[in-house]
């Protein structure tokens, strides 16, 4: 490269400006992700052979592969190059190609690191001087050291555990880099030029350092707000899903039963007598058999299935997987079972117990509304004959 210096410098910030707008224009994690390593693998950008980006888990506890970028081999290196020359990809144009591109094999690279851990607690033994050290010596020292690190001399090697099996990862002129917040790390950033040997200068560190700032940033933004979307959806004391989201999810799955020509079923569930148990055990003892309640429903039924708080002490599940009335009665009863034989919030099995009406409808007859006040409708006779007990609607 024999641009001159001020020339480099205005070249390198309008790379910096062109990744950060990126990065912080939208909220969706994997494409945060995409751009950052994008931006380091571009030749526009700062023109890696490879970039892989460890994250940290919710609690901090551990580091992961989440995405890799770059060809999984020497061959495909070369076809994407040429491919690149051919069609002349700038990074902008890269950049909004996000949807496209998640397809793309280069994920293969991430999947070969599936059984990559290393845990945040302990600390980081030193890097090994001679050529050759695991790539999890460099990851974890540059997270526990939260400096930047780089070596032309090293060869990483990453060895899949063997009961993951695969084969290994080699990994030379190497760059890491943390990802960095307040209290702690967020991550790591690992890139080479495994297969054109390219060396890595002192200067590029610190274009790596101002894009993993910015990435820290934009990664923080986007993990705070699918968290404030999940919990957004959730009851805040039984913590199954609210009414709202219970609406939300009613009307998609009314389109999509409708579309697959699939019956919808629906059983309602009120907790018996629970005005009582309030009276009786206190207002806390009572909050506490609510979660109890919610979350034995919520661990019974099948993930594609919805549990959610209608309110008060009302339940509802949405059985999505077509079941007929009869089958979503068994489906009831043997909830009504488990609740009643169960120690619940701290009572005796038996003292807790709840009510449910059941509805399903056709694809052809299908309506959300309708469904619900079916259900409601042979929850009320549940109650008038008995409690305790499961009533279908006619
Ligand atoms: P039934 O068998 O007919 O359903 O009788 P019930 O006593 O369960 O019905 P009712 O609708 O009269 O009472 C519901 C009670 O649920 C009254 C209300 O104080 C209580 N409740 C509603 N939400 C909460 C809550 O979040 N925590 C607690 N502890 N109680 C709640
Ligand atoms: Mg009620
Ligand atoms: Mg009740």
């Amino acid at each position: 490269m024999t641009a001159s210096r001020p020339e480099q410098m205005l070249k390198e910030l309008q790379f910096q400006l062109t990744v950060t707008r990126a990065m912080l224009g939208t909220l969706d994690l994997d494409q945060v992700l995409f751009i950052i390593l994008s931006g380091i693998t571009h030749g526009e950008g700062l023109d890696f052979n490879r970039a892989f980006l460890f994250l940290a888990d919710d609690a901090g506890r551990e580091l992961r592969i989440s995405t890799a970028v770059g060809p999984a081999s020497e061959a495909e290196a070369h076809r994407i190059w040429e491919e690149m020359e051919e069609r002349k990809l700038d990074l902008e144009q890269l950049l909004d190609r996000f949807e496209t591109s998640s397809q793309h094999p280069a994920d293969s690279l991430a999947q070969r690191m599936l059984g990559f851990t290393i845990p945040l607690t302990a600390s980081a033994p030193p890097i090994p001087e001679d050529e050759e050290a695991p790539v999890q010596a460099i990851v974890a020292r540059c997270a526990h050291t939260r400096e930047p690190f780089f070596s032309n001399r090293i060869r990483a090697v990453y060895q899949p555990p063997p009961a993951e099996g695969g084969e290994s990862l080699v990994f030379s002129h190497v760059a890491a880099i943390p990802l960095t917040r307040q209290d702690g790390v967020l991550g790591v950033i690992l890139a080479d030029n495994h297969y054109n040997s390219r060396q890595v200068e002192p200067d590029e560190m610190r274009g790596l350092v101002t894009l993993a700032n910015m990435a820290s940033i934009a990664i923080e933004k986007a993990r705070l707000h699918s968290r404030l979307k999940e919990m957004a959806a959730l009851d805040g004391l039984t913590g199954v899903f609210n009414r709202r989201h219970y609406e939300m999810r009613l009307q998609q799955e009314v389109a999509r039963a409708r579309r697959a020509g699939r019956s919808l079923a629906l059983l309602v569930f009120d907790i018996d007598h629970f005005k009582d148990c309030n009276d009786r055990f206190g207002h806390e003892c009572g909050d506490h058999v609510l979660k109890d309640v919610a979350q034995l429903l919520n661990a019974r039924v099948r993930s594609e299935d919805l549990v959610a708080r209608y309110g008060g002490e009302e339940f509802v599940v949405l059985l999505t997987g077509g079941a007929t009335l009869e089958e979503s009665r068994k489906v009831a009863d043997k909830l009504r079972k488990e609740i009643e034989s169960a120690s619940l919030g701290g009572r005796d099995p038996g003292e807790v117990t709840i009510s449910a009406g059941v509805a399903s409808l056709d694809a052809g007859s299908l309506d959300g509304a309708a469904l619900f006040r079916l259900a409601d409708q042979a929850l009320f006779k549940a109650k008038q004959s008995g409690r305790n007990r499961v009533e279908t609607a006619s």
